[in-house]
């Protein structure tokens, strides 16, 4: 009798995402983990990953509702949910409405709190070593340009690379990169009307994106809004009030982490999913 295929296992900060050979899905684990400063700052909050799997699974409905690819199938059970096997495109997108974070620190003349009539969206290159830089394709001489993320545009890029590749080998093209432009507009655009419901301003989001596979690991031709879609990954403010914020970003800010503010924190963390 054949022996079952191992299941193929990837750990990531905050997930676990598990493959099972000869199909075209994959189970996504959420863990308690919470991070900062690319993994270099962890704590566990007990119960995180139920109320980021609950978090997730009503975006990601909301979002396939809305007609957009995305990978997400269904949630499976408190902590995890069911998903579309894709070949991960390491670029993290962002889209603004609002000029905070990191978009201060590349562009210091504009003031802190600027609408952007058009949401702004930008690329980043994920890599926790050289900190997630900032990035921009140069048509002219074919070339991906790597900025720090935290300082002004102005200075010295930091880096170019020929190519830039998916985790399975594949090349990120310009045209992958337009798609995932349209991509977060439209999540943003979507949540950003979704939170507004509840009088809650949408500052900024990442998503990132997959080429979705077939059983075989071949490309469908189809890029995904994949990886996940919770309070870790965006900027949410009642009432459009920066000191109100909800999200990960409190965390971020904390120097010393003491158990009344993770209770504090996850109390926040709870609130969300239940808006959600
Ligand atoms: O720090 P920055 O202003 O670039 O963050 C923009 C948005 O992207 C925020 O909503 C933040 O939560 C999200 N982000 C993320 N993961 C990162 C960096 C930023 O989810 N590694």
């Amino acid at each position: 009798m054949d022996k079952p295929m191992a299941l193929e296992r990837v750990e990531g900060k905050t997930k676990i995402v598990l493959h099972k050979p000869g199909t075209d899905e994959v189970t996504i684990i959420n863990k308690d983990d919470i991070t900062a400063g690319d993994g270099a700052r962890r704590e566990v909050m007990a119960g995180k990953g139920v109320i980021a799997t609950t978090t997730a699974s009503n975006c990601f409905c909301l979002l396939n509702n809305a007609g957009l690819p995305t990978h997400f199938r269904r949630q499976l059970d408190d902590v995890s949910f069911l998903a579309d096997w894709v070949d991960m495109i390491p670029l993290e997108v962002v889209a603004r409405r609002i000029a905070y974070g990191s978009y201060l620190k590349r562009n210091p003349e504009v003031r802190a709190g600027k609408w952007f009539d058009s949401l702004v969206v930008e690329l980043y290159f994920k890599d926790d070593a050289r900190h997630d830089p900032y990035v921009k394709y140069d048509g002219r001489i074919k070339r991906w340009m790597l900025y720090d993320a935290k300082r002004p545009l102005t200075c010295q890029r930091i880096d170019t690379l020929e190519e830039i590749t998916t985790a399975r080998g594949n090349p990120v093209s310009v045209m992958h990169t337009y798609v995932l432009h349209a991509l977060a507009q439209a999540v943003f655009t979507i949540l950003e009307h979704a939170w507004a419901q509840q009088k809650v301003e949408l500052v900024d989001l990442k998503i990132e994106g997959g080429l979705q596979l077939d059983a075989n690991g071949q490309s469908t031709g189809l890029i995904v809004v994949a990886d996940d879609i919770n309070n870790d990954g965006w900027r949410i403010w009642p009432g459009g009030v920066a000191a109100a914020m909800l999200d990960k970003q409190q965390f971020r800010d904390q120097a010393m982490v003491t158990p009344e503010f993770m209770e504090s924190l996850k109390r926040d963390y709870v609130k969300v999913a239940k808006m959600t």
